[in-house]
């Protein structure tokens, strides 16, 4: 993984190369059986170089807690590696750009089932046409791994109804990771 983040780190791939403070690889153990993408890192992210370490992290934190996980037993990584200015929506042309990291990672953590959260990984990595408010809590399979789709968690902050349906799906997730035979 090192030598992923490094290409990640000096990565100029895309436009956002040069508006990012840092690219944020990703986070956790190598290999993870339990991957969690998001869409891209905000302000906290791009200063700190980690990701979700603002207030969607204290609520991913916080939904990972009450299914019985923590981030040490988790990989945590976004679709787009750099912030977009002003956190607008990445483009196609930058998720296209930066995917080919993405895969790396996947194919070196080896990942039995992946958290897609929010519309952005959700298109990215199963199908374009679909999305988060019809799709999350569903498992997906596709190529052998077990897709969970969950609403991102800064879509949740301020929002009680969505915030209770992500924790419901990370109550879903809390038994698929005990039983990953659950999922099929
Ligand atoms: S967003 Fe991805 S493709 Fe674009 S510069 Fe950053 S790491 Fe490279």
């Amino acid at each position: 993984v090192d030598e992923i983040v490094r290409s990640i780190s000096t990565c100029q791939r895309c436009p956002l190369a040069k508006t990012r403070v840092r690219a944020v690889p990703g986070q956790g153990p190598v290999p993870a059986g339990l991957m969690l993408i998001g869409e891209a890192p905000g302000r906290s992210e791009d200063e700190l170089g980690q990701p979700f370490s603002g207030a969607a992290g204290r609520v991913l934190d916080s939904m990972l807690e009450a299914a019985g996980l923590s981030r040490d037993r988790v990989y945590i990584t976004s679709v787009i590696k750099c912030r977009p200015p002003k956190n607008r929506n990445p483009s196609k042309e930058e998720v296209a750009a930066c995917a080919i990291h993405l895969q790396r990672q996947i194919e070196r953590l080896q990942p039995r089932i992946i958290v897609l959260m929010g519309n952005v990984a959700l298109k990215a990595l199963v199908d374009h046409s679909l999305t988060i408010g019809t799709t999350r809590g569903k498992i997906l399979r596709n190529d052998g791994l077990l897709y969970l789709p969950v609403y991102h968690p800064a879509a949740v902050l301020y929002n009680r109804t969505l915030a209770n349906q992500l924790r419901d799906d990370f109550m879903l997730l809390a038994h698929l990771v005990a039983d990953p035979q659950s999922g099929e």
